[in-house]
């Protein structure tokens, strides 16, 4: 991985950059992965790369919803398992989520390879080796486990593509999803959307699901029930709009 000096003004998003080439080098990132990542740098450059206050609101009520779940799962793909192997392993055990590799670019050696770099981050288990059940999608993302994402009833779908969002969404699931576009179909269909980057947003997860667990049962209904993600996506719009007036102004005087 190419070493970025750690007083680089922007060594937070570079570095991520570099994992994700290095997920690509490694095997285990397909190289459509990299546009993703791409896509991803230019919301976050509009954003102002940080956490907006309406993606730390999502945020919480995404924690709530995993505590409060029965069967919660965290779909793992190629950009996340390049990115925050270790921030998706304390999610999941903060919050007693499982853990599935769900991909897009299918391939066996693709699967075996997240897995063992999930497992190196201290994952005891990982689903998505042996899909028993589908979804009804014409692509590899259809392949799930029945004791996984089949049967979740919260799925947390990091970097998701709105097809299987839009899916899960119909078969009744609670579907966070982490997009840092606010247009895409994800982060429209999503029940609950971060609009945020990977690793700020677990980041925030983590240190708020701390927290959150000593909470009563009741506070945490409440924030699921009081969510209003529309309000959410309208807010993450605003926040750009502000941003970038912001800069605008700025570059006037
Ligand atoms: P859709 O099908 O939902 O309209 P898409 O086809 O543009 O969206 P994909 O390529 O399937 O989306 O998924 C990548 C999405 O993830 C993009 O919207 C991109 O902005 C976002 N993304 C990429 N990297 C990150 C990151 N590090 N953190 C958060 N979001 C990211
Ligand atoms: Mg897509």
């Amino acid at each position: 991985m190419t070493e970025i000096p750690k007083d680089h003004p922007r060594y937070e998003s570079l570095l991520a950059r570099e994992k994700v080439v290095a997920g690509v080098k490694m095997g285990f990132t397909s190289i459509q992965g990299l546009i993703a990542q791409g896509r991803g740098e230019s919301f976050d450059y509009l954003i102002g790369e940080r956490s907006t206050e309406s993606a730390l609101y999502a945020e919480r009520a995404a924690v709530a919803a995993l505590l409060l779940a029965k069967n919660p799962v965290i779909s793992v793909n190629g950009n996340v398992a390049a990115l925050a192997p270790e921030k998706v392993v304390s999610l999941a055990d903060i919050t007693g989520a499982k853990i599935e590799v769900n991909l897009f670019h299918r391939t066996e050696t693709r699967v075996h390879l997240i897995i063992e770099q999930l497992k190196a981050n201290g994952a005891s288990e990982v689903l998505g080796k042996n899909p028993d059940a589908s979804l009804e999608l014409s692509h590899a993302r259809r392949m799930v486990e029945s004791k996984g994402i089949y049967t979740a009833d919260v799925v947390l779908v990091p970097l998701e593509d709105g097809d299987r969002c839009e899916k899960l969404v119909e078969m009744g699931k609670t579907v966070i999803t982490i997009d840092l576009n606010p247009l895409s179909r994800t982060s429209r269909t999503a029940t609950i959307s971060i609009v945020d980057n990977l690793t700020r947003a677990l980041d925030n997860m983590v240190r708020l699901a701390g927290g959150m667990k000593q909470e009563r049962k009741e506070e945490l209904v409440k924030l699921i029930t009081t969510y209003d993600n529309k309000k959410v996506l309208s807010e993450a719009i605003s926040e750009i709009q502000e941003h970038l007036k912001a800069i605008a102004a700025e570059m006037e005087y």
